[in-house]
């Protein structure tokens, strides 16, 4: 069946979160709850402003047999994903999460930095919750401080906050919603994603396969992808690839171009002889078994850098130095608060409302104001601190290094000047831009289509789809200028599957000839009209789409 004449409904290239919770939200028939009715009621002006959300006209379910109450209930727009022909291709592996897990195993992270409702479910946004409670696993949550837990009293956080001794505020999270502000083990969050991939039947959709091209026919509407495993073809391809690119050093550090010639790395690259992340060099290896020290330079000031920095003094390295460009922040999350909490749909509002998507790239960059540490790696290096296995050095550049090959180290010049050992391995954890033009495997349609990029993020329509005539999607980081800040994180996967869902539904009803009234029954007031899109959306109420008043209900 699969050769390169087969034609799949749906391709999604990516098989990590963002990809699990479209592949989830392709297989529920009913929309996912994104927003509350009673925030719709809160802010009217989401609604005002909604009709410039949207591109496309929206579904309209015009079939009279049943009432609006029911049609409310089934999601009437949400397609049946049992009869879909989909593939999911992944380059890391052939398993739902197989990069993610890897990445937590590999860099030792026991629990997840987002709060209990960032996942890929799209049932229910209390769902991991609802796991973990079922499965009387409560012990794996992780208190955030200051935010949640038994031992402070609401007297207590304020005081807390007024002396500056908890980093984020507080304020807006609410008392009422202190089950959500804790944090996931890795493990119970592993075992709630295994969970969706039963539930919903997806275990044997992923094959590990690396897209390189993907070209589109517009007479016949098929896509072509190109990938390591042969010529795939679809009808709708979904890009679900994080930032899309390899991780690579900056390109103004003064290590380029010497990768080759000398111990110099990024976190998230594998070592070409060894299967695994973050595993130190040979050269190193020896000097470690041999008892002798050993120095290594960490680069950045993110949550990867303490994660590394603390793996590598667990290996065995004598001493880290940890250099960080700016000031060391410490963040409970990686985005600003207001984003994360309770009223975090307030500001999604505005970034909608936003004039322009350069408005758009300055409040996503402000959102996540660069790398940030938790409360809990900052006591940790300042444990590593003090046991003088650590020095960390803020505001500090490495301006010159220089390999000596004999002696197997760099010798390195930072801005401020420092005194610095002979050092024997770098390893940046500097992230991963994204710059979606130079993505390899878009270049066949960005030739053939373009599209307007800001803040390296594709323009895409408001159904996250490259443009009304070329059905590929794309979901998660890159999908920024549409989902918001939170795009690259858990809770942009939900959103973005949310969006892609509906207007998949829409086409394939179209090209099938399903509902023929879809096209013809728009805009008939006379008819019992339900618009499920809208409400799927979080764009309408249940309320406002029955037609009934504030006072009526
Ligand atoms: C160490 C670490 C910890 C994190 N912790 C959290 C957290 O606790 N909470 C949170 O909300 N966010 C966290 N994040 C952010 C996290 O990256 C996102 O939440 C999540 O991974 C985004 O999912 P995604 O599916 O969009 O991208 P990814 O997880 O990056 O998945 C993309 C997938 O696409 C595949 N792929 C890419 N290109 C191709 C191609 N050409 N062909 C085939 N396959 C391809 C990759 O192999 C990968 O499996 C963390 C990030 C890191 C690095």
């Amino acid at each position: 069946m699969d050769t390169a004449s087969h034609i799949y409904d749906i391709i999604i290239v990516g098989a990590g979160p963002a990809g699990l919770a479209v592949a989830a939200r392709l297989h529920e028939r009913t929309p996912s709850a994104l927003f509350t009715d009673s925030e719709h009621q809160r802010y009217h002006w989401m609604k005002a402003s909604s009709s410039s959300l949207r591109t496309s006209r929206p579904a309209r379910s015009t079939r009279r047999a049943s009432t609006r109450q029911d049609r409310l209930l089934r999601g009437d727009s949400s397609i049946d994903a049992g009869g879909l022909d989909i593939a999911v291709l992944d380059a890391h592996g052939d398993k739902w999460m197989s990069a993610w897990d890897e990445k937590f195993e590999q860099l030792k992270i026991s629990h997840l930095r987002s709060p209990m409702f960032f996942h890929p479910d799209p049932r229910d946004r209390d769902g991991l919750l609802g796991f973990v409670y079922q499965e009387g696993r409560e012990k794996e949550l992780r208190e955030i401080p200051g935010v949640v837990g038994k031992g402070l009293s609401k007297y207590q956080r304020k005081k807390s906050i007024k002396s500056g001794r908890y980093p984020q505020e507080t304020s807006y999270l609410d008392e009422r919603n202190r089950p959500d502000y804790y944090r996931p083990s890795q493990s119970v969050f592993q075992a709630y994603c295994q969970d969706i991939v039963k539930r919903y039947n997806l275990s044997n959709l992923v094959q590990k396969s690396d897209v390189t091209s993907i070209s589109h026919d517009s007479f016949s509407g098929i896509f072509t992808l190109q990938t390591s495993t042969g010529v795939k073809r679809a009808r709708i391809v979904i890009l679900a690839v994080g930032a899309a690119l390899p991780p690579t050093l900056p390109p103004d550090c003064p290590f380029c171009g010497l990768e080759k010639a000398g111990s110099v790395t990024h976190a998230f690259r594998k070592r070409p002889s060894s299967p695994t992340l973050n595993t130190l060099p040979p050269h190193v290896l020896r000097k470690i078994q041999a008892g002798r020290p050993t120095n290594v330079v960490v680069v950045g000031g993110g949550l990867t850098s303490a994660q590394v920095t603390a793996t590598l003094l667990h290996q065995g390295v004598s001493k880290v130095h940890q250099l960080v460009r700016g000031p060391l922040k410490v963040r409970h999350f990686d985005l600003d608060l207001p984003w994360v909490g309770k009223y975090r749909n307030f500001h999604l509002a505005s970034f909608w409302g936003a004039d322009s998507d350069h408005e758009r790239a300055d409040m996503i960059r402000e959102a996540r104001g660069g790398g940030s540490i938790t409360p809990e790696y900052k006591k940790i290096l300042h444990e590593l601190v003090k046991s003088r296995r650590l020095e960390l050095r803020e505001y500090t550049t490495i301006t010159r290094a220089t390999w000596d090959e004999a002696a197997m180290c760099w010798e390195i010049g930072t801005e401020p000047q420092l005194e610095m050992p002979p050092i024997d391995h770098v390893v940046y954890a500097t992230g991963v831009v994204a710059d979606f033009e130079t993505v390899p495997a878009v270049q066949p349609l960005l030739e053939q289509y373009g599209i307007e990029t800001v803040g390296g993020m594709p323009c895409l329509t408001d159904d996250l789809m490259w443009n009304d005539e070329v059905p590929l999607f794309v979901t998660g980081r890159l999908a920024g200028l549409r989902l918001g800040p939170a795009a690259g994180n858990l809770e942009g996967a939900r959103q973005g599957a949310e969006r892609i869902a509906w207007k998949v539904g829409e086409l394939l009803k179209k090209w099938d000839g399903v509902d023929q009234n879809l096209e013809d029954g728009y805009g008939r007031e006379e008819e019992e009209e339900v618009d499920s899109r809208r409400l799927g959306l979080g764009l309408e109420n249940q309320f406002g789409v029955l037609g009934l008043s504030e006072v009526e209900c």
